[in-house]
This record gives structure tokens, C-alpha cells and sequence, in this order.
């Protein structure tokens, strides 16, 4: 089996489970009980939550734990939105992930306009755009880290400081970024930051919501008022020390696998350009992610060539996971200025920190063979259509 789809999602560390397992039938308790026995958990949960605070450069108290980045996003977005009041109109970029998109869209039907800012070719943010629409009503920007398909990363430090200028709160969605590459919440001048558990070796069904210090928050889930008010509901016990470890272990590591990815995806992609014509790396000259390759493999179906992959045992992704069973051109690729059929051509592959130069070898060894087939069999069937027109 090849997995090279880690920015879908990646599998559980081994000391990451471990963590996770007493959390289940022994230590099960409701850590807001009031006997002695809750307040194990509650420490575990608690350390926990500095380790993930650790990763990210915050103190423990800014870390709300939430479901994942996509009510992470949600939160952050319309609670900061919210509470920046009398400012009705929202900023994202053009190639936000849905959880972004979709949370501009609630606010809309609540009133608000939002404007979603241009990228360039190559997936930049186009900046100019940004300051143009940015004004005395924005009420909160909200701009990825890096992008889950191309893996091109925003110059996130800037756009806070734009929006800022103008009043404005900022949200990063660090989905993609956070455990890949160094990230320090108090050195981009955010406002909020989401992330997954799951994208960084940790489990599903957990992620966190980091909130500035004294920022205005207008909390979305109240309930029992759990996480500070700021995000009521029971504590996933397991899942937040299992994203507690996951996040002691990219802290730790990071340092150490950041580059070997990078230089694994690069000679991923030598072998691959080496062998293959019309085969295009979106993003590859500029700022990105080091362990994503976006490419454009002109005559081949990216939805046909996942699913003959994955009989393989090889598993990557056409555009993002999300949309991967709709045949329908990524609305990030389209915003790159692909045209829909380059866009339907377009794989993603995501390396994890495991990963070493046999891997990439014998995956682009297999993914030369059978887009070298897939073309072959489109030319042979288009001669025979043309056969039979005649
Ligand atoms: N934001 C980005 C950039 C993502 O890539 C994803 C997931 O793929 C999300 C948000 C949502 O994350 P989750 O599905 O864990 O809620």
C-alpha cells in the first residue's frame, strides 16, 4: 500500500492511540463531575491542551477545543464576525476551503456581503485586490495558511496587518499549514486560528479554535458553557489527548522531517517531469507547502486514474477530498485560471512524515505506467470513434 493522500487526512501515530486508550473504559468519567475521580481527566485534558498550545506558540487558556477545522472555521469566522459589531461585510480568498466559503455564505443570510479576493496563476493571493476591498465596514478576513490543493502558502502575517489597519479581525484557517511547517500564532498577528487533529496524526473529531488574548468572541455552541463559554458541549475525552500527543510529537519532530519531505516531493516530481510530457506542477515556483504537488496531466482523467490507483493500493486525491466523487472542477484550480478539462486532469499527492525516496520512486514509477496507459487507451479509442465515422 501507498497512502499519499496526507493532506486529506492521516493515519494515528502509535503513542497517539496509546494516549487515547485509557480515556475510553477506565478513565471515563465526565470530567466536570465533582468527585474525585474526574480530576484525572480534567488534568489529562489540560495537558493536553498545552501541549497543543505549545505547538502553536499560544498560552493554554487561548486554546478552545471544537470539533475539527471545519467548526473551528465556523466559529471563528462568524463569532468574530459577530462580535465586531456594526462592520457587515466579509473578506476570504477565492480558493478558502468550503468550511471558509460556507461559513461567509451563513453570514450572508444573515445580512452581511462578502467579497472573495482573486488569486494569481500561480495561486497567489493577488494583494492589491485585498486592499482595495478592505474598508470602515469589513468585519473579519479570513485567509488560509496554505492552500489544500496546491499546498501555495499566504503571506498571512501581511494580511493581518491589512486588516488590522482597517479595523478588521482576521481569521487563518491553519488546516493545512499546522504540523508541516512552523507555525506561531503570535507571530502572524491573528485573531483566531482553526485546525484538525487528524491532518497532524491525530484522531478525527478534534480540532481547536485558538482565540487572541482579549479578543471579542461572540460564542456560536453556549450549551453547559464548557471550554470557558466559548464552546459548550461534554469534552471528547480520548480525542483531546490523542491531539494533545499527536501535538507533542510535531513540536518535537518538525524540525527533523520538514526538509527530508520536501526533498522526497521534489524528486517525486523530477522522476515524474523527467518521463512525462504535458504534465504541469501547479505552484511549484512559489511559496508552498513541502509536502503537496498539485499536478495538471494533460489527456488523462484524474478521477479515472484515482480509482484505478486505488486498486493498486495507491492512494492519492484528484483536487481535494471534499469534491473528489463530483466531477466537477475545483473551484481553486478554476481561480488559478485552469480550464475545466485541465482542471479535471489535475491530481493532488500529499506526502506524510514518513515518507522516504523509495516511496516517492515507486509511486511515480506507477503513476508513469498508468498515465502512459490511460493516454494510450484515450488515443486508441478517439482513432477508433474516427474509424467508425468515416
Ligand atoms: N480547511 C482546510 C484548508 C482543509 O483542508 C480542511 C479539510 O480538508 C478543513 C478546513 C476542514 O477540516 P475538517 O474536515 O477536519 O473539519
Amino acid at each position: 500500500m501507498i497512502y499519499a493522500d496526507y493532506n486529506s487526512t492521516s493515519p494515528l501515530r502509535p503513542s497517539v492511540l496509546a494516549s487515547m486508550e485509557p480515556y475510553f473504559c477506565e478513565d471515563f468519567v465526565n470530567p466536570l463531575s465533582i468527585y474525585p475521580q474526574a480530576k484525572t481527566v480534567r488534568e489529562a485534558i489540560e495537558n493536553a491542551r498545552a501541549e497543543v498550545a505549545r505547538l502553536v506558540g499560544v498560552e493554554a487558556e487561548q486554546v478552545v477545543f471544537v470539533s475539527g477545522a471545519t467548526e473551528a472555521c465556523f466559529l471563528g469566522i462568524v463569532g468574530g464576525a459577530l462580535a465586531n459589531e456594526g462592520r457587515k461585510q466579509l473578506l476570504c480568498s477565492a480558493v478558502e476551503h468550503p468550511a471558509v466559503l460556507q461559513s461567509c455564505e451563513f453570514l450572508r443570510s444573515l445580512g452581511y456581503s462578502s467579497q472573495a479576493i482573486p488569486v494569481s496563476e500561480t495561486g497567489e493571493l493577488q494583494f492589491d485586490a485585498l486592499l482595495l476591498a478592505l474598508g470602515k465596514d469589513t468585519a473579519i478576513g479570513s485567509f488560509m495558511l496554505a492552500n489544500n490543493e496546491t499546498g501555495v502558502i499566504f503571506p498571512v502575517q501581511e494580511i493581518a496587518q491589512a486588516c488590522h489597519a482597517q479595523g478588521a479581525a482576521i481569521h487563518g484557517d491553519g488546516s493545512q499549514a499546522v504540523g508541516k511547517v512552523p507555525v506561531q500564532f503570535p507571530n502572524l498577528g491573528l485573531d483566531f486560528l482553526s485546525f484538525s487533529a487528524h491532518k497532524l496524526g491525530g484522531p478525527k473529531g478534534i480540532g481547536a479554535l485558538v482565540i487572541a488574548d482579549n479578543k471579542k468572541y461572540c460564542p456560536m455552541l453556549v450549551g453547559g458553557g464548557q471550554e470557558q463559554g466559548r464552546r459548550g458541549g461534554t469534552p471528547a475525552v480520548p480525542q483531546i489527548v490523542g491531539f494533545g500527543e499527536a501535538a507533542r510529537l510535531c513540536r518535537v519532530l518538525l524540525s527533523e522531517y520538514q526538509r527530508p519531505v520536501e526533498q522526497c516531493r521534489d524528486l517525486f516530481e523530477q522522476q515524474l517531469l523527467a518521463q512525462l510530457s504535458e504534465c504541469v506542477i501547479n505552484g511549484q515556483a512559489v511559496w508552498r507547502l513541502p509536502n503537496t504537488s498539485c499536478l495538471t496531466i494533460k489527456g488523462v482523467s484524474a478521477l479515472d486514474l484515482v480509482q484505478t490507483l486505488g486498486g493498486l493500493g495507491v492512494m492519492i486525491s484528484a483536487g481535494s477530498a471534499c469534491s473528489s466523487l463530483k466531477a466537477e472542477p475545483s473551484h481553486v484550480l478554476r481561480a488559478m485560471g485552469l480550464s475545466n478539462l485541465d482542471c479535471l486532469s489535475t491530481i493532488r499527492v500529499s506526502f506524510g512524515p514518513d515518507v522516504n525516496k523509495e516511496l516517492v520512486s515507486e509511486l511515480a514509477r506507477i503513476l508513469v505506467k498508468e498515465i502512459i496507459t490511460a493516454r494510450m487507451s484515450l488515443e486508441h479509442d478517439l482513432s477508433s470513434r474516427l474509424v467508425v465515422g468515416q
